[in-house]
């Protein structure tokens, strides 16, 4: 079977699906691997790696997409009229990457038509069985902890205490709002640089994570049930969001720096943090907020944008993880090595459709979306 690892062509993205590493791993299980030309340059490795790794580098895009029976990525492909990347791959063949499936079920869809067979790394199941295959956590991860590092270096004071002969330095403070794998990550990294920390979820279960990371758990008295299937959080009522937001006031015009991940699978992100409680901030003070590509935890979020507003500094990173590509690729590649070992018997994949993880994140198979959540989104956007 030819594994193939495609060339990313989203502007900014540095990611790339394979190292140099796990193509070794699948060469020895007796898998081909093709590697676009220059796929991995962005994440500091060369075509020269690739090759002794055992790899063949191809710098035809469409002979490689075509010649592929998995081709691996790390964003979905594309349909453009100058880049039909789903036209290229053979009917049959198995495309696993991420795949915003329920943001941008079209592209589902396509892959169905084409009869490809697509998993979406977005749908791995989040349990301990699934969790070296969960590429969400792997990335989210270290999103948590670059958005820490962006808050110190925009912030104008020092995360730890300092008692030194020129007078005594507070330590920073920083909250975390939605402590899930990208907040605890947040927290244990402001922790490490010495900041006194805060946070508070949705989901009250995670109060004992966020103890044993070094943070001080907020309690908000909440009436609604806030949590959904598989570990999720759920969409909560107007009346429960403004509750959320005018508990946690207080703590944002006091923290020096605030983290924001909070998210709602398939739904827009809840708003955490008002136009008015910005601006009882101090000037100076920091948000990041991680879920402006969903709509934003933060009204004053611009996507991809740094805002000043009333002398505090919002900053709305739309790809963190591949601001740290060395390290994002080479989990990511993990995560994708652990599921084509999980899903190939003897060389080749045998799809068990009985068996969760193979289930939950094979959303097109034979020419058919198998997913119920990807339809509905579809019928949404088809109107
Ligand atoms: P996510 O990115 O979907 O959301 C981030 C956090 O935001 C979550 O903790 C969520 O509860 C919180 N949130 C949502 N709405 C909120 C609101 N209105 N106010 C405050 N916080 C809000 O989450 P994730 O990091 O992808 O994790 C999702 C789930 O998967 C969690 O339960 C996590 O523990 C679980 N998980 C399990 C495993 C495993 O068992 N191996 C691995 C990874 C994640």
């Amino acid at each position: 079977m030819k594994i193939a690892v495609a060339k990313e062509n989203e502007l900014g993205e540095l990611r790339v699906a394979q190292v140099p590493d796990t193509v070794s791993r699948l060469v020895k299980h007796g898998f081909e691997v093709w590697v676009e030309a220059g796929a991995g340059i962005g994440a500091g490795y060369d075509d020269a790696a690739y090759e002794a790794a055992g790899a063949k580098v191809v710098a035809d895009s469409a002979l490689l997409w075509g010649e592929a029976d998995i081709l691996l990525k790390v964003n979905p492909p594309t349909k453009r009229e100058d880049r039909a990347e789903i036209d290229w791959l053979k009917p049959g063949a198995t495309l696993i990457s991420f795949l915003n499936p329920l943001s941008d079920p079209t592209i589902t869809q396509q892959l169905a038509q084409r009869e490809v067979t697509a998993f979406s790394m977005e749908l791995i199941p989040r349990s301990t069985r699934a969790q070296s295959m969960d590429a969400l956590s792997s990335q989210a991860n270290i999103a948590g902890y670059k958005s820490v590092l962006l808050a110190a270096a925009s912030l104008p004071r020092i995360f730890p205490m300092m008692t030194t002969a020129a007078g005594t330095i507070p330590p920073a403070k920083v909250l975390v709002l939605g402590a899930g794998v990208a907040g605890l990550q947040a927290i244990a990294t402001a922790r490490r640089l010495g900041a006194v920390v805060d946070a508070f979820d949705i989901r009250p279960t995670v109060k004992e994570q966020v103890q044993s990371v070094g943070g001080n758990f907020i309690a908000i008295d909440l009436e609604e049930k806030t949590e959904a299937e598989g570990g999720y959080a759920k969409q909560v009522g107007r009346d429960t969001q403004e509750r959320i937001r005018q508990g946690l006031s207080p703590y944002v015009a006091k923290a020096d720096v605030v983290i924001t991940t909070a998210q709602v699978p398939g739904k827009p992100a809840p708003l955490l943090i008002s136009e008015e409680t910005v601006a009882q901030m101090k000037p100076g003070s920091v948000i990041v907020d991680l879920a402006a590509e969903s709509g934003g935890n933060c009204a004053c979020s611009e996507a991809g944008k740094n805002v000043n507003y009333q002398g505090v500094t919002i900053i709305s990173p739309t790809n963190l993880p591949s601001t740290v590509p060395a390290n994002t690729s080479q989990m990511y590649a993990k995560n994708l090595l652990n599921l084509v070992k999980y899903l190939a018997k003897d060389g080749e994949l045998q799809l068990d459709f009985e068996d969760d993880i193979t289930s939950s994140a094979c959303v097109t198979y034979a020419g058919e979306i198998r997913n119920e959540r990807i339809k509905e989104a579809l019928l949404v956007v088809s109107g």
